[in-house]
């Protein structure tokens, strides 16, 4: 297994649609295996492919609820349904999020409580999740990776600006950026 650098916004890959997977073959296992790998060490609660440069539509996630239950895993071609999403400023203490394509960055987002996902895994089988809370945000978060949406994307203002303001100074938002888990410090 490789940690594998992870693009920076401004890289085409994270700002496109990814395809679906059509092909379970070993390169797909390798590419999962990595991606747990980078998520673990970065450490993150969701990777995207797309965010170690691969435009296909696999995320993985590792989520520890209240109850110190670990939920990990790996979806193909998920699908997602979301549910409302109430018409308020987000909290700027409970409603926080980072993604490690914008990495050491965090800002507040307001989301859908729950969710429900379904997809496959590795071996093909369907993969059938009703999530709420954090566990919901991650699946939404992961999901958004697939269509080319990053959290940052998503803000209200201010801090939609304060965001835009932030990529450019970082020099960020121009392709070529990466940064490598366990050598580079930066957390996201
Ligand atoms: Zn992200």
């Amino acid at each position: 297994m490789t940690i594998r650098p992870i693009c920076i916004t401004g890289e085409p890959v994270l700002h496109q649609r990814a395809t679906e997977v059509t092909v379970f073959d070993d390169e797909l296992r390798t590419l999962v295996a990595d991606m747990y790998e980078t998520m673990d060490k970065a450490p993150g609660v969701g990777l995207a492919a797309p965010q170690i440069g691969v435009g296909l539509r696999v995320f993985t996630y590792d989520y520890a609820d209240d109850d110190g239950n670990e939920r990990r895993g790996v979806i193909i071609n998920p699908v997602l349904e979301r549910g409302p999403i109430i018409d308020e400023p987000a909290d700027e203490d409970t409603e926080i999020e980072g993604c490690l394509s914008v990495p050491g960055e965090r800002f507040p987002l307001k989301r859908a409580e729950k969710v429900e996902i379904t997809g496959l895994d590795l071996e093909q089988n369907p993969v059938h999740i009703e999530a709420d809370g954090w566990f919901a945000r991650i699946f939404q978060h992961e999901f958004d990776h697939l269509d080319g949406i990053l959290y940052v994307d998503r803000l209200a203002e201010p801090w939609h600006e304060i965001a835009t303001d932030v990529v450019e100074d970082n020099g960020w938002g121009k392709p070529g950026l990466s940064w490598l888990p366990g050598k580079d410090n930066l957390e996201g």
